[in-house]
């Protein structure tokens, strides 16, 4: 089991939480300390607290509010002290309680917007071009109203919480995780959304979901064969 952060990029680390091939978080090393992104499932506490010992959290951030995302998000927020910014379409939701079950079906609805039952106060509320960690806000909604992606130009290093999920450790030969495209806000919305992320040119995506991906080619391969 691995307990320790596994760096992908200058600076960008991935922590995978369980299970292991599917979720993750990823720490970005910006100016000013460590930002991790994404917090994984209710049951995420002992390993984010494994991966963050030692490191100066200076923010968490979440790139959308679905149930698996910020299952542990209240709990990282407690245990780090560090402050919580979120895109300011889903924050309200988050943080007054509300529902947060953007998904086009019940199974969605039912099964993952329910693993977000613990919240907190959002302290900051990202919207398109803000700054995370030296990396670019970019909004890409679709598989939730408010989802958002980060990234950094100087390297071609895109990090995201929803596209195609590398299942293969190989970033360079990624086999694709099938899901119903249901389990998305907005089906169509989604899969436009990763077309125009495909327009930056990405080199690394980083995904909170799967294994990370280089090449251009290979992830606008998996966007144009896998519906989830
Ligand atoms: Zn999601």
């Amino acid at each position: 089991m691995a307990t320790t952060l596994r760096k992908v990029a200058d600076g960008v680390h991935v922590g995978p939480l369980f299970p292991r091939s599917l979720f993750n978080t990823v720490v970005l090393e910006g100016p000013r300390g460590d930002v991790v992104v994404d917090a994984g499932l209710p049951w995420s506490g002992r390993r984010l607290a494994r991966f963050l010992r030692g490191r100066d959290v200076v923010e968490h951030v979440v790139t959308h509010a679905h149930g698996d995302h910020v299952g542990s998000t209240a709990w990282l927020c407690n245990h780090t002290g560090a402050p919580l910014a979120m895109s300011e379409i889903e924050a309200d939701d988050f943080e007054t309680g509300g529902s947060i079950a953007y998904h086009a079906d019940a199974g969605g609805r039912y099964l993952i917007a329910p693993l977000g039952l613990r919240r907190r106060r959002v302290d900051r509320r990202l919207r398109a071009g803000d700054t995370v960690a030296g990396f670019e806000v970019v909004a890409q909604p679709g598989h939730s109203p408010g989802l958002l992606a980060f990234w950094r130009a100087a390297d071609r290093t895109l990090v995201v919480g929803d596209g195609p999920v590398n299942v293969s450790t190989d970033p360079t030969s990624p086999r694709w995780f099938h899901l119903p495209k249901k389990l998305h806000h907005d089906p169509d919305a989604a899969v436009a959304s990763r077309w125009r992320l495909t327009e930056l040119q990405p080199e690394l995506i980083v995904s909170t979901h799967g294994y990370p991906v280089r090449g251009l080619d290979h992830w606008t391969e998996g966007i144009r064969t896998v519906a989830h």
